[in-house]
């Protein structure tokens, strides 16, 4: 995946503002990214709310043909109206392009307030099924009452009407995909040990499945060690001992949670980086979402997605350009003089400063330790 590449090209990215906050943070990680000296192409695609009136959906076709076309998007965060009937945005594009795998690295940086230090965790989920596959039947629908009768033939429990249900899939192509994507990831990056997180001991068939799969990728890879654990004794362990652990795999919705948990561990959302992989298509986002209060007030850390964005360089074989960007993140990080608000030892701190700003300090120090 992380191959080198010896020569200087331009590389051809589609470049997603999203909705939000996502502009300013989009704007200054785009400015760090081509200050490292890589030149890029942007094809600036519009997605989310903005989009919506005009096109009926908040992710048009032609998102999806760029990204089909450069094969790289660098993705700001796009608002998901609740229960209004939409499909998230970012799962439609997920799903749409194949991504499979959502890469979630959680690292501890000096100067990041957190109750921990020496965190260095790598988060894989699995990105296409599990509860979040869609498939879902609602209160009331004929659907629903045809599952209720299959489940009372098949089963014998008779469930109440008064409900909805949303389908737990999970199948030996993708566990096997996303465990592989896990050890190659630790094989190419040096890790030394892949962990698979499930609740098999209840959910024998689903997450059953996931385990068994997983415990037979992992024979294939006899230098990286290989444990399980069970999803809510992991909960427990990373809060109580996170360096303990190195990559971590899991189903959809326990590496939504998982993620979110280790971004706390290392001092919150502001500074925690995505990446959604596939076998032919890659996009890279920050963890947080649009953060829509904040919008236009140049407030937010766009930290997590210039993490994004180094993830993005790697994926292009640039690693020594990402190398440099985070070695400048990190410092700026670590003086804590121009870092905004969630980086300050509180929140009304007066001399937090801007989402360009900090793009400012990161460019400054990049500079000074080239
Ligand atoms: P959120 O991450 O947008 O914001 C929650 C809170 O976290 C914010 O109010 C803010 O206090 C803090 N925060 C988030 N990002 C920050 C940053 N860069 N710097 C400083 N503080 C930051 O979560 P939410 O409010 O649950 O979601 C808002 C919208 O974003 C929803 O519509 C949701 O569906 C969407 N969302 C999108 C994505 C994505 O596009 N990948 C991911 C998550 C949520």
């Amino acid at each position: 995946m992380y191959e080198e590449r010896s020569n200087t090209m331009s590389y051809d990215v589609t470049l997603i503002p999203g909705d939000g906050t996502g502009p300013e943070i989009t704007e200054a990680t785009r400015r760090v990214l081509e200050a490292t000296g890589i030149e890029f192409h942007w094809h600036v695609k519009q997605a989310g709310l903005a989009v919506l009136e005009k096109y009926g959906t908040v992710l048009p076709e032609d998102v999806i043909q760029s990204i089909r076309e450069t094969h790289v998007g660098l993705k700001g965060p796009i608002t998901t109206p609740v229960g209004k009937g939409f499909r998230s945005a970012n799962v439609a594009l997920r799903k749409s392009l194949d991504l499979y795998a959502n890469l979630r690295p959680a690292r501890s940086y000096k100067g990041l307030r957190s109750r921990y230090e020496n965190v260095d965790l790598i988060i894989v989920r699995e990105n296409t099924e599990d509860l979040y596959a869609g498939i879902e039947f609602q209160r009331g629908s004929p659907e629903m009452d045809e599952l209720l009768e299959f489940v009372r033939r098949t089963t014998g429990q008779k469930l109440s009407h008064d409900a909805a249900i949303s389908l737990k899939y999970i199948s030996v192509p993708a566990s096997r995909r996303i465990a592989t994507f896990a050890f190659e990831y630790a094989r190419a990056n040096g890790r030394r040990k892949v962990t698979a997180v499930h609740k098999a001991n209840i959910m024998k068939f689903s997450d059953g499945l996931f385990l068994q799969v997983a415990q037979e990728v992992s024979k294939e890879y006899p230098d990286i060690q290989f444990e399980d654990r069970i999803v809510d004794n992991m909960c427990m362990q990373l809060v109580q001992k996170p360096e303990q652990y190195d990559v971590l795999v899991l189903p959809n919705l326990y590496g939504d949670i998982l993620s979110d948990l280790s971004a706390g561990l290392i001092g919150g959302l502001g500074v925690a980086p995505g990446a959604n992989i596939g076998e032919q298509y890659a996009v890279f986002e920050p963890v947080h979402g649009s953060a829509p209060k904040y919008a236009g007030q140049n407030k937010v850390n766009p930290m997590a997605m210039m993490f994004s964005g180094a993830l993005m360089l790697r994926h292009l074989g640039e690693r020594e350009a990402a190398e440099r960007m985070e070695r400048a993140m990190a410092a700026v990080i670590a003086e804590g003089k121009s870092v905004t608000y969630d980086l300050k030892p509180r929140p009304d701190d007066p001399t937090a400063v801007g989402t360009s700003q900090v793009a400012d300090a990161v460019i400054a120090k990049m500079r000074e330790l080239a």
